[in-house]
């Protein structure tokens, strides 16, 4: 069962993304609508996050799946995964004008397919297809589309996560949510209030200027949630990317949790519980590998990006398995029972159901993690792919994986190279149960792929 990537020309891994005006005009997102409204005829929800240009190039969008004949339903400003969620529940497709967690001047859209899940390689190809030689058929006055307000949808979004967990899991519970004035604001913090919790919000007002902090939740950006952890002695802070599919956070010390630990923690609370598959990408530490073994799980593995592990997710179900939990080491959790799809909010909530459950800080818990250290640097060069097969010949003898790039594993450690399918460079990984062990291997891997840069130049 392998699901395999194909190189696309204009979307990339997580949609078509750049910056907005330049990259990212209305026209382009007009071609997308009329491409996507002949490819997918029907009922289309569409949403966008809370970037300025948001009504642009949802505007845009709309117009051209109105002109192909599609029923609009615009649910207006929400996470991505209330939209995905929305789709799977009601509508033949979708499209979410959002840039994620890249800066504020980007924009992008985002194609959701009927079961909710992001369109996968082939149909995103022949979505290319369609907007290359823009053969998209514009309707006579008699059979346009119509379109209709829902920004209410989001409600059934916050009610399905809520009625996930039992009771009141966050009875007693302070939690602070950074939604990083993203789409959240709705959302996050009316799941943990449901589910119990005091919350107290920063960064909680909808603001596509992001005044407070970047879209990317990283550890500086997140200093004014972490001291409002500590401050109020909260049990953690939680924060989204500018879409709320990624969930990071900060414990009871104002810490911040690397999201290779949240992933590892989160699995180890489910396969305690169930037993099966739990999915990520060969990028993912090793750690969730030895939680999900020790507690009589396995993991599966698959090319990098979230659509990956979410069709893989799938196919293992239909052939029988039982798939338990996905996910990438970014903080981006696929919780199957609920939808095929990372989901900030859902892993909020699953942080109070697991703090609740096991009744202890969040840091201790950290603590009782097995240690694994990561190294990720990048190298520049033209010659990625030319590179990696010359070190596939360097490393022949040894234990390799080929699922994405080229996967090094020893006993302890191992090393992932891949090329970028967008810049002019190679990213290498080390993951290692020691700081000196992964270190030593990353020089290693380092020196053998300048050695060949320097033989090809
Ligand atoms: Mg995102």
């Amino acid at each position: 069962m392998a699901v395999k990537k194909i190189q696309k020309k204009l979307f990339g891994t997580n949609g078509v993304r750049g910056i907005a005006g330049k990259e990212i005009t209305p026209e382009l997102t007009l071609s997308i609508g009329k491409a996507l409204g002949t490819m997918r005829p029907g009922k289309i929800a569409v949403g966008r996050d809370t970037r300025t240009t948001g009504f642009v190039l949802a505007n845009a969008l709309k117009a051209g799946l109105l002109a192909t004949g599609c029923e609009v339903i615009d649910c207006g400003v929400l996470p991505t995964p209330a939209l995905q969620y929305i789709v799977k529940e009601h509508y033949d497709g979708g499209a979410m004008i959002t840039a994620s967690h890249n800066p504020p001047e980007y924009n992008g859209v985002k194609i959701i397919e009927p079961d909710g899940t992001e369109m996968g390689d082939e149909e995103t190809i022949r979505l290319e297809e369609l907007l290359a030689d823009r053969s998209s058929e514009v309707k006579p006055w008699d059979q346009v589309g119509t379109e209709i307000a829902a920004p209410h949808l989001i409600d059934e979004y916050v009610q399905a996560i809520v009625g996930q967990f039992e009771g009141k899991p966050g009875h007693g519970m302070t939690v602070v949510v950074d939604p990083g004035s993203g789409p959240a604001c709705q959302t996050t913090p009316a799941i943990l209030q449901a589910l119990g919790c005091r919350v107290l919000t920063i960064n909680g007002i909808m603001d596509g200027t992001f005044p407070g902090r970047l879209p990317e939740p990283s550890p500086e950006g997140l200093e004014g949630l972490a001291a409002m952890v500590t401050a109020n002695n909260a049990a953690f802070g939680v924060a989204h990317d500018g879409d709320a599919d990624r969930a990071v956070f900060i414990d009871d010390k104002g810490n911040y949790i690397e999201e290779n630990h949240e992933f590892a923690l989160i699995t180890r609370h489910i396969c305690i519980t169930k037993k099966g598959v739990v999915v990520t990408p060969v990028s993912t530490s090793q750690i969730v590998e030895l939680v999900a073994e020790a507690a009589g799980c396995t993991v599966h593995y698959t090319p990098v990006g979230s659509i990956y592990v979410a069709r893989t997710m799938r196919e293992l179900l239909n052939s029988g398995k039982k798939v338990i939990f996905g996910g990438e080491g970014n903080g981006g959790l696929i919780f199957p029972d609920h939808q095929f799809c990372r989901d900030g909010g859902m892993t909020a909530a699953a942080m109070v159901s697991l703090l609740a459950a096991t009744r202890q800080n969040l840091s201790a818990l950290i603590e009782q993690l097995p240690t694994r250290y990561m190294i990720k640097e990048k190298l520049a060069t033209p010659h990625g792919s030319q590179l990696i097969k010359r070190l596939e010949k360097h490393y022949v003898g040894e234990s390799t994986d080929h699922t994405d790039g080229l996967k090094i594993k020893r006993s302890t450690s191992w090393a992932l190279i891949r090329a970028s399918g967008t810049e002019p460079l190679v990213r290498i990984m080390v993951d290692s149960d020691g700081q000196e062990s992964g270190q030593a291997m990353f020089n290693e891997i380092q020196k053998s792929a300048l050695d060949i840069l320097a033989a090809l130049t």
